[in-house]
């Protein structure tokens, strides 16, 4: 293996997600019987997945949909599409969710799905054709009061589009709140699409407040420039924080006077341009080496597993404030920690999207929908109570940021848990 490679089980989310799962219910003193109930996922679902090819021949999808519980309310949680989802990768982003959706105190529990298939090589009419036979297999396990997707890395409006249309047609109603992440037109929320990045910059706003920074005295770094990337990096700049250094999967491109973001954001998504060919100055380098480049804020906010034991130490940003679901191994907590790095965790850094996601559901259920100035202010105030819950537990326990939201969420999923009793 080369040398700056981690080991291969430090690299399994679903370990990772365990591991911090363990430190927060042990330091809780979780009952031993809860404990065994919610360390498992409740339902895991596989699907072999039959598509009709464009060419003609019959190809074979495999998809999973993780319900890891449902005891604060529906599942929720985002579809992936990409080459090397795993059912691991699925079981642990489905226990992320629940532990997100309580951090933030909204009443869902945590679920996830997934098809191992590379996006970027289907036509549209083969996504289609996948998406929707993924959801007609799941129907019967979908619902606003059952299971409630999302788009995650490689879907997006579009995909849920199809999957509430799919959906409708096997109930025979129009159900909008079956999917949240929908075009507006078809139910879905203003403030959606930016409100994961405008998520990581209400936590970034309140960290430096507490590290006594300003704005303009911000370099930012972000690894991912799609949703959450690009939109943290376009609500940034647009506040005043200097966004120095953006990386897509190609490649990252670092330049010390800052860039333009909205000029960015037109090159790679109106001109369909690479990201590291944007023509701003500055250095070339590979995607992850973003992450270490001298900064204030670093936001990793593309996959899992970029800060690890062998390049963690190389971390130079005051505040890690992570867009990404699992992009630190939970073996380079400790060292991020040594370093004094002030983290903000996944379950908190990126709750943005699953609390305006809640509000398109309470949205789509009374049919009526709310300006973009009021869901970004309910979002302020979600965020800003949140991090301030997460902030104070770890001190009040003596822990870091990550075990704090860990130790809030199990906690109340626990309560829950205990006031519904077992159903036996
Ligand atoms: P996306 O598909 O819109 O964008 C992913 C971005 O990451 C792209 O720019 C891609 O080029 C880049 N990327 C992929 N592989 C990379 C690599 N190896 N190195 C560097 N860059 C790479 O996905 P997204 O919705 O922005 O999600 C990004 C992350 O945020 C995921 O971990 C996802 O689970 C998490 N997340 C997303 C949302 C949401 O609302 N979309 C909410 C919470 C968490």
């Amino acid at each position: 293996m080369a040398a700056n490679l981690a080991a291969p089980q430090e690299l399994n989310v679903y370990e990772n997600a365990e591991a911090r799962f363990e430190v927060a219910a042990k330091k809780l003193g979780l009952e031993e019987g809860l404990y065994r109930y919610l360390k498992y996922p409740n339902k895991e679902i596989t699907i072999y997945i039959p598509i009709s090819m464009d060419s003609g021949h019959l190809e074979v999808f495999i998809g999973y949909r993780v319900l890891h519980s449902t005891v604060r309310g529906p599942g929720k949680g985002g579809i992936r599409f990409a080459p090397d989802v795993t059912l691991d990768e699925i079981r642990a982003l489905a226990s992320w969710m629940t532990w997100k959706c309580a951090v933030v105190n909204i009443p869902f529990g945590g679920a996830k799905g997934g098809i191992i298939c590379d996006p970027g090589k289907l036509s549209k009419s083969e996504l289609e054709r996948l998406t929707r036979r993924y959801t007609a297999e799941l129907s019967e396990w979908l619902g606003p009061e059952r299971d409630v997707p999302a788009p995650d890395v490689g879907t997006g409006e579009q995909t849920m589009a199809w999957v509430m249309d799919t959906y409708a047609m096997h109930v025979r109603q129009a159900t909008t709140a079956v999917v949240t992440g929908k075009p507006i037109e078809l139910g879905g929320s203003a403030g959606r699409r930016e409100a994961t990045g405008r998520g990581v910059m209400m936590c970034c706003d309140k960290a430096i407040e507490k590290l006594g920074l300003k704005r303009g005295d911000c370099r930012v770094v972000v690894q991912g420039f799609g949703n959450v990337g690009s939109m943290a990096a376009l609500l940034m700049n647009l506040a005043g924080y200097k966004i120095i250094g953006f990386a897509d999967v190609h490649g990252g491109l670092y330049n010390e006077k800052g860039f333009d973001v909205p000029k960015a954001i037109d090159w790679v998504y109106n001109q369909r341009r690479p990201l590291a060919d944007f023509p701003a100055g500055g250095a070339k380098m590979p995607a992850n080496e973003i992450l270490f480049q001298p900064c204030e804020i670093a936001i990793p906010a593309a996959i899992e597993n970029q800060i690890t034991t062998k390049n963690a130490a190389r971390v130079q940003a005051r505040i890690l404030c992570e867009g990404a679901n699992g992009p630190t191994t939970w073996q380079a907590d400790s060292i991020l920690d040594g370093k004094g790095v002030f983290t903000i965790p996944d379950i908190l850094g990126n709750a943005g999207g699953v609390t305006v996601s809640y509000f398109e559901w309470v949205q789509d259920r009374q049919g009526f929908f709310w300006r973009e100035s009021e869901v970004n202010d309910r979002l302020q105030d979600v965020m800003e109570h949140s991090f301030d819950e997460v902030v104070r537990y770890a001190e009040t326990h003596g822990v870091n940021n990550r075990i704090a939201a860990y130790m809030l969420a199990i906690d109340r999923v626990a309560r829950a848990l205990k006031l519904r009793g077992i159903y036996a």
